[in-house]
């Protein structure tokens, strides 16, 4: 059984425990969501011993030589020596500069943080609640020459952080953010390579920071957009894709509406369905896929066996944070 040691002190993992299970049941704080290896809010850092090589999957490279890993993720092989949890996901304050709806349930917010973040544009950031709560929200701005940057954040039934966003932030409040992470994102092209994009309600946010970084660095393959909801009101930047889709030639913007009474210049159906019946061999193609879990991981599948190579293929899931007894103690502290 492998002994995990974190700050000085030991603890036993037995063989079916992750490192984060391990360190929960022995009562030792990590912070932690998903618990799916999506939001990277558990990443921890080792400084002695053997890390499987799936718990630093999707990590940045730099992360994986500088030992970090996801403790969601490791069953540890070995003994590990860790240093203590936080070091990694360091947190700094930003500010809201503006906050307000996109549609009904989406709201815009953007944010200026004390430190100008590094990032790529479709990386993600995780946002602390001021009671530890932490949730996930991809960037939907470029990194350019201001220091602010947009998340666009889905109002959820019953939703902890969302709700809380959506309500709570306006301009002038202040929020915890970790540093930007996840490969889905954009790097330049040698070849004209043609790129699939499918997201779904707020799964547009990266996915336009991505469409827009490619154009803005000449990408000369075709780019198709598609993006997915209910209702023509979730299709909450038909009008900017649609400006894209005129501007530039090689830029298909393809709006789908699943829901009834779809107008005439959108699609009926989903989005992920019509983008794979319009696509033929995806051999060569880059495909990226954000939102809802389900549709990401299918779609995945799917694009893989039409031909995409798994390293073509970008994905962001938006997985809900894991309901094990410590969040949902801490949902019921933070909502009650
Ligand atoms: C990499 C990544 C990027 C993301 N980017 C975005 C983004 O750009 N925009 C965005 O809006 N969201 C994004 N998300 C999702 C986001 O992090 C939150 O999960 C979302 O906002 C809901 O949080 P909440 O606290 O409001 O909801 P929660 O309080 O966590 O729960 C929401 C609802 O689901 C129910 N629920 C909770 N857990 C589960 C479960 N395990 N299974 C089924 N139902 C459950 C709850 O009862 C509640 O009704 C992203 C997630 C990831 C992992």
């Amino acid at each position: 059984m492998p002994t995990i040691t974190v700050a000085g002190s030991s603890y036993d993992c037995t063989d079916e425990e992750t490192v984060l299970d391990a360190l929960s049941r022995h009562g030792v704080k990590v912070p932690n969501s998903c618990r799916k290896g999506a939001c990277h809010s558990c990443m921890m850092r080792v400084m002695d011993g053997p890390v499987p090589a799936k718990a630093q999957a999707g990590l940045k490279e730099n992360f994986v030589h500088e030992g970090y890993f996801l403790a969601c993720q490791c069953q540890p092989d070995g003994d590990l020596t860790l240093a203590s949890p936080n070091g990694a996901a360091a947190f700094q304050q930003a500010t809201v500069v503006f906050a307000e709806p996109l549609a009904d349930t989406v709201q815009r917010v953007i944010l200026r943080p004390e430190t100008a973040l590094r990032y790529r544009a479709g990386q993600f950031v995780n946002l602390r609640r001021p009671d530890g709560l932490i949730r996930s929200y991809s960037l939907a701005s470029l990194p350019d020459s201001v220091p602010e940057f947009e998340i666009h954040v889905k109002r959820l039934e019953g939703g902890a952080v969302s709700n809380w966003i959506c309500d709570t932030l306006k301009p002038g409040s202040n929020v915890e953010i970790g540093a930007p992470m996840g490969t889905c994102f954009y790097l330049p092209a040698r070849d004209p390579q043609n790129m699939l994009l499918i997201g779904t309600g707020t799964g547009l946010a990266p996915l336009f920071g991505i469409a827009r970084d490619a154009l803005l660095s000449g990408h000369q393959g075709d780019i198709h957009f598609y993006h997915g909801s209910r209702t023509r009101e979730g299709l909450y930047f038909h009008h900017s894709l649609r400006d894209m889709h005129a501007a530039h030639g090689n830029f298909h913007y393809h709006p789908c509406v699943s829901g009834q009474d779809v107008p005439d210049d959108c699609i009926a159906g989903r989005a992920d369905d019509i983008a794979l019946q319009d696509s033929g061999d995806l051999a060569g193609w880059r495909v990226f896929l954000c939102g809802l879990p389900d549709m990401v991981h299918a779609t995945r599948k799917q694009a893989y066996l039409k031909g995409a190579s798994l390293a073509d293929i970008h994905a962001d899931a938006f997985e809900l944070a894991a309901r094990d007894e410590e969040s949902a103690t801490e949902r019921t502290a933070a909502t009650g």
